[in-house]
């Protein structure tokens, strides 16, 4: 089959790979959607420990089953799918709690974790083997196009269940990259009364037709202290002190940037904290499900994935489309690769 390839750090090509077989527990997809985000420049500069090359990315994609391990028998052949990247060993103390983003038993396969597309292959390929628990049969009126948002639809939604959003609340949400926006729709959809994106640039432009305002980073002391939730999805140093002291007093502040090492907060008066009695909570991933939940509200129409995938290409023509993503050209927000 055809594949993007990581052949070590900091190189990549399209060639040909075996198709895997699915192990037992596992579903073989054939792969009609993949896309392209920024945490793939952290793979592709070897920054997961956990990443063993030779390695085929791809961490956000659907497609339809055509192949099932032994003892798989929930899922018929032909089913449509979207994936969620996580699976926990199901067995670990955080696991057993539903949080299987932050299984105790991350990067080993053999004890049955998997982070797809970063510690065992992905989806950017003709094929891709996957464990059922990754699986989420999509809704009738859900395309792979969009389903192959499944996995950053349950990102979004779990930074605001973290935030415990209320409806009526005022919501700011800092960066207008593909995460936040999903932020920002699900927000609205979950009854918010404003909702406010913060970003530059095209890009941020393109936010404002999933937010009752958008505000350019510049000029973001303006909503100081106004915000009951403020979600951080724009993963700089800078937004996540700038989240903080957007939010009010006694609001919530969620920071879901940084998931790389490297970032370090500095410049934040504590007093702000302390005295704004701010709840400020970290956020990765999307545990307990809850993909299969936002796939639920993609399905009534309430959030659209199609106005952010901006781009489109054949698989063959990766090296145009990484361009195209990392240049960010045309206010690319999430480009896509058709295998
Ligand atoms: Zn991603
Ligand atoms: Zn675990």
């Amino acid at each position: 089959m055809r594949a993007v390839l990581f052949p070590k750090p900091n190189e990549f090509e399209v060639t040909d790979v075996d198709v895997p077989r699915p192990p037992r527990g596992h579903v073989l997809i054939r792969v009609q959607a993949s896309m392209i985000c920024a945490t793939d420049a952290k793979v592709l500069a070897g920054k997961f420990a956990g990443t063993k090359f030779p390695h085929v990315p791809g961490h956000e994609f659907a497609g339809h089953v055509v192949g099932l391990g032994e003892g798989v028998t929930s899922l018929p052949l032909g089913a449509h799918v979207g994936i969620e990247v996580h699976v926990g060993c199901g067995s670990c103390d955080r696991c057993r709690e539903g949080l299987y983003n932050l299984c105790l038993n991350y990067g080993h396969p053999e004890r049955g974790h998997a982070h797809i597309g970063f510690t065992v292959p992905g989806g950017l390929a003709e094929y891709a083997s996957v464990p059922l628990a990754a699986v989420h049969p999509l809704p009738a009126n859900v395309n792979t196009r969009e389903g192959a948002w499944t996995d950053n639809l349950g990102v979004s939604l779990w930074a605001l269940e973290r935030g415990r959003l209320k409806a009526g609340e005022r919501v700011v949400v800092f960066g207008s990259g593909a995460i936040g926006l999903c932020t920002a729709q699900l927000a609205r959809a979950l009854g918010a009364a404003c909702v406010t994106v913060v970003g530059r640039g095209a890009r941020l432009e393109r936010a404002k037709p999933f937010a009752d305002a958008i505000a350019d980073e510049k000029d973001v002391s303006t909503l100081a202290g106004t915000a009951d939730l403020v979600v951080e999805f724009a993963g700089t140093a800078e937004a996540a002190r700038e989240a903080i002291a957007t939010a009010r007093r006694g609001g919530r502040v969620v920071l879901g940037g940084s998931t790389g090492t490297g970032v370090e907060l500095s410049g934040v008066d504590l007093s702000t904290i302390v005295r704004g009695h701010l709840d400020v909570l970290g956020s990765v991933a999307n545990p307990m499900g809850v993909s299969g939940r936002a796939l639920a509200l993609l399905a009534r129409g309430l959030v659209d994935v199609r106005a952010l995938t901006t781009h489109h290409f054949a698989l063959e023509r990766f090296a145009e489309a990484w361009q195209t993503f990392r240049e960010r050209r045309e206010g690319a927000i999430r480009v896509m690769l058709e295998p």
